[in-house]
């Protein structure tokens, strides 16, 4: 009797798992994770702090890649080579591939496509194939992807066409993103506080860091679920950097708190909702949900998106 109850039981079990894991189940929430300006993104307030130097590059990479392995993320991170070079080899770039990431272009010297022409542009794809591409060979991944600097893909159409004309010839994607939190504002005012030796100041950033990214994680699923009528698989665009690489075990965790799943960027992609032609001409990075909605004539309110806490611009500018 004992030993029939235990099959029933583990029949059971059985049954519940397949149920639970068969896709019409229930519609599973998936993310992928997109990490920019590999090897190591430093900060965006130029002359005002000391230039980044290659053992806080390595930390803050170890850090994040570790975080990343713990939470079992594919993550896609883009590289801009002249980083690489400034910083004096793949080491990093060698990492990410071994912990199984993916790498993509972010082209030579990160400029925005509105500054540039054509011919320039190609230039700054091709250049900054020569760290990364080798790497994704050499670990027998063919897919390319290449995200623009500040999501600039071509502000007037015949920029914007030729771009596109061009990526496909050359067997590349271009890589989308739908969630941003604006990281970058917070880890230089995070990397003023810390050089300040204000521990306090530190803390309360990064709070305010993980309470604005989870209520962008939210307006963002809401905006493409009003957009597409249903809620597409999600890039979430992140940055190389020491905030990142302290709070992603948070920030990784508030999405596991709402159900996502994580999904490398080639799996969100394959989404029929990354098919929508792309005819949309933009000097501006907006998110994908903006475009789809200019693509697709919904009308949405951006004026809902908050920016981050004013606290924050007002302690960078102090
Ligand atoms: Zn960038």
């Amino acid at each position: 009797m004992a030993a029939l109850l235990n099959r029933v039981e583990t029949f059971l079990f059985l049954a519940v798992l397949l149920t639970l894991s068969s896709p019409g189940f229930c519609q599973e929430r998936t993310v992928a994770i997109t990490v920019d300006d590999l090897p190591y993104a430093g900060s965006t307030q130029g002359q005002r702090v000391p230039p980044p130097t290659l053992d806080e590059a390595r930390e803050t990479n170890a850090k994040l890649l570790a975080a990343l392995k713990r939470h079992r993320v594919p993550a896609t991170g883009f590289v801009i080579q002249k980083t690489v070079e400034k910083l004096g080899g793949n080491e990093i770039l060698e990492r990410w591939i071994a912990a199984g990431n993916d790498l993509g272009n972010h082209t030579y010297s990160h400029k925005s496509a509105n500054a540039l022409d054509v011919a320039s542009v190609k230039t700054e794809i091709e250049k900054g194939e020569i760290a990364f591409v080798p790497l994704m060979e050499r670990a027998h991944k063919r897919q390319r992807f290449v995200r623009f600097p500040f999501n600039h893909t071509g502000d007037t159409k015949e920029k914007h066409d030729a771009i596109a004309e061009y990526l496909k010839e050359r067997g590349y994607q271009l890589a989308a993103c739908t969630i941003d939190n604006q990281d970058y504002v917070f880890n230089d005012a995070y990397l003023k506080a810390q050089a300040l030796g204000d521990v306090q100041m530190a803390k309360r950033i990064k709070a305010a860091y993980l309470n604005y990214t989870d209520q962008q994680i939210d307006y963002y699923a809401s905006l493409n679920k009003q957009v597409l009528g249903r809620e597409p698989p999600q890039i979430m665009l992140l940055h190389d950097n020491k905030l990142n690489a302290d709070a992603a075990d948070e920030v990784l965790s508030i999405f596991e708190s709402k159900g996502f799943k994580f999904v490398s960027l080639a799996q969100a992609q394959a989404d029929p909702a990354y098919q929508t032609p792309d005819t949309f001409y933009t000097q501006f990075g907006w998110m994908w949900g903006y475009r789809w909605a200019r693509q697709l004539n919904v009308r949405v309110d951006g004026s809902q998106e908050k920016e981050p806490p004013e606290w924050i611009p007002d302690y960078l500018s102090r």
